[in-house]
């Protein structure tokens, strides 16, 4: 009997759950576990964007600046950011559980969404290079993945670009940024990013990745250290801020 028939009685016997809301859901994993209203329902940023951060413009004193409330007083080392969705509600969720509880399954979910975005907005054109933030080795050893990498890989793979691991690595462990106020961040994560074969980075357009983008001073300190080799442009991509 062919796989497809089989699938299809066992999801019968035993239908999927999709992740977010519990009720049966045939999605299986090209769709990522997740049903189709819950996919609707998560908060994608729309324009007018931030021509700095990428959030989702609202008031008209903004939209007439176009730079939103956050990044008025704000300088960062990137020439503009990204970012997909809202963080909060079930995408706030599902990046807790892809970074810390080994849910790298969900990463189909965050592909399809980069993939929209990307589509919709027509962006990224002249980027040459993507290049994840990453993490200390010693983080890396516990958490045994990093995430950052896996949404640029993603992403190279999206927009047919070369990924580079070994350019920016992470020379000290900065303490999470999570419970720390804004000037605490910027002292926990500064001068924490080096990078190697510099060359390979000059006169090209760079796009760094995160999974998410909050305050936006690790992705400038992280943008800082490729600036002293000259890029043409760092520009960032997240899949939520
Ligand atoms: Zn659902
Ligand atoms: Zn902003």
């Amino acid at each position: 009997m062919p796989k497809a028939i089989i699938e299809s009685i066992i999801n019968l016997i035993y239908p999927l759950l999709c992740i977010g809301c519990n009720r049966p859901n045939n999605n299986g994993e090209s769709k990522g576990y997740i049903c189709n209203d819950c996919y609707s329902n998560i908060k994608r940023h729309t324009p007018p964007f931030c021509l700095k951060c990428g959030r989702a413009l609202i008031e008209i004193k903004n939209i007439q600046s176009g730079i939103c409330p956050t990044c008025l007083n704000r300088q960062y080392n990137f020439h503009r950011a990204w970012s997909v969705c809202n963080y909060e509600g079930l995408i706030k969720e599902l990046i807790h559980r892809f970074k810390y509880n080994q849910k790298i399954q969900y990463k189909t979910i965050f592909k399809n969404l980069f993939e929209e975005f990307i589509a919709t907005f027509n962006i990224l054109r002249d980027v040459d290079l993507v290049i994840p933030v990453p993490l200390h080795p010693v983080r890396l050893r516990e958490r045994e993945y990093n995430q950052s990498q896996i949404l640029a890989c993603m992403i190279s793979e999206i927009i047919k670009k070369p990924v580079a691991e070994d350019i920016l690595v992470r020379i000290r462990n900065t303490k999470s940024q999570i419970d720390l106020d804004e000037k605490s961040r910027i002292n926990n994560i500064s001068g924490c990013f080096a990078v190697k074969d510099g060359i390979k980075i000059q006169s090209k357009s760079i796009l760094l990745v995160d999974d998410v983008l909050t305050t936006g001073i690790t992705l400038s300190e992280a943008a800082g250290a490729l600036k002293e080799l000259n890029p043409c442009k760092i520009s960032a991509l997240t899949l939520a801020s």
